[in-house]
């Protein structure tokens, strides 16, 4: 092959990457734990860069709110509530059809997360809370898989690649997370689409090195833009981690949360997670609703809108109610649309 005919021409002549690490990207399997901000930026750096299969997975539909950072998503995908983790495979796929991209639209709990990211020797975090970046440690760690996380928000940016047995764990840092509702989100403070752009590139430097073989960065990495403060921290491993020393996956194990109702903090929404794994027919939904609002179904969520709220129903059963901080209000909507 003509190496400037190749599409990864350029990164191959990159000293320290080359044939070998374009080589095992193209071997990598990384799952991306939620698509919105930092997940569009990771997706379509290391869609384009061409890791070898792409898992994106992600509970949520896209909204105008996202389009200022989400940047794999446009306005027909926010007139069509399509879900994230769809609209993003959807737009990868028309970047780079020679790799593989698996779009699940779900939500990562404890009784989930395994299923979700098996297969996976590489998991890149873009959550948008501190529980799931509990269960991501936990999982990876067991399993010895790398995973990076990434935290942006208003105008600062966390990063930290964490390889299990070769340095420090989330749980070395902070043994406990914060009690919940106690960390602003960018739904209540904001953030400039720099950065998470920013977090994201820095997170798959961090993957990319991995794939080269070179030693990612042992603590963590964090910046500030209005004083364009950026700095590194070394951190140690902790010798009595609960998590990589002890091997206690207490977060995972605990199955915290695995059903009910949570309000979605600063968005005036809640979700509704069913008792029971099931599988809708949304089409028989949609004409049994037909009379009671008006109703829109795009084949991955049905919607529904009564008076102020409006019920997005996923095919897993999950809903995400809008209109409503409650989840008492919501969980009434649900019992009474969908079931209980
Ligand atoms: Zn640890």
């Amino acid at each position: 092959m003509n190496l400037l005919d190749d599409r990864y021409s350029r990164q191959r002549l990159v000293a320290g990457f080359g044939d070998q690490g374009q080589e095992k990207l193209q071997a990598r399997r990384v799952a991306l734990v939620g698509c919105g901000a930092l997940g569009c930026s990771q997706a379509q750096l290391l869609g384009r860069a061409g890791v070898g299969k792409l898992t994106l997975i992600d509970r949520d539909f896209v909204e105008i709110t996202n389009l200022h950072r989400q940047v794999l998503f446009d306005e027909q995908d926010a007139r069509e509530a399509l879900p994230k983790a769809e609209a993003a495979a959807r737009r990868l796929r028309r970047i780079n059809s020679s790799i593989e991209i698996v779009a699940r639209v779900a939500d990562v709990t404890a009784h989930t997360i395994e299923g979700l990211l098996e297969g996976a020797d590489l998991v890149l975090d873009a959550t948008d809370n501190i529980e799931a970046r509990y269960l991501i440690n936990d999982v990876c760690v067991k399993n010895g898989v790398p995973w990076i996380y990434g935290g942006a928000l208003g105008v600062e940016g966390t990063v930290m690649a964490i390889h299990p047995g070769q340095g420090p764990c989330l749980r070395c840092l902070f043994d406990e997370p914060p009690p919940p509702g106690t960390l602003p989100t960018c739904d209540m403070l904001g953030v400039l689409n720099v950065t998470p752009t920013i977090t994201a590139a820095l997170q798959v430097a961090e993957a990319l090195k991995i794939c080269a073989g070179k030693p990612t960065f042992p603590g963590v990495t964090a910046f500030e833009l209005w004083g364009s403060y950026f700095r590194t921290v070394k951190v140690e491993r902790n010798p009595s981690c609960p998590c990589c020393a002890q091997r206690n996956f207490e977060f995972l194990e605990m199955g915290r949360a695995a059903s009910g109702a949570t309000s979605l903090c600063g968005r005036n929404a809640v979700q509704i997670r069913p008792a029971s794994e099931q599988q809708l027919d949304l089409e028989a939904l949609a004409s049994r609703l037909a009379s009671a609002g008006k109703v829109t179904n795009n084949g991955f969520l049905l919607r529904l809108e009564v008076g102020a709220q409006t019920l997005h129903v996923f095919k897993d059963a999950r809903a995400i109610v809008k209109g409503t901080d409650d989840p008492a209000i919501a969980r009434a909507l649900y019992a009474r649309y969908v079931g209980s």
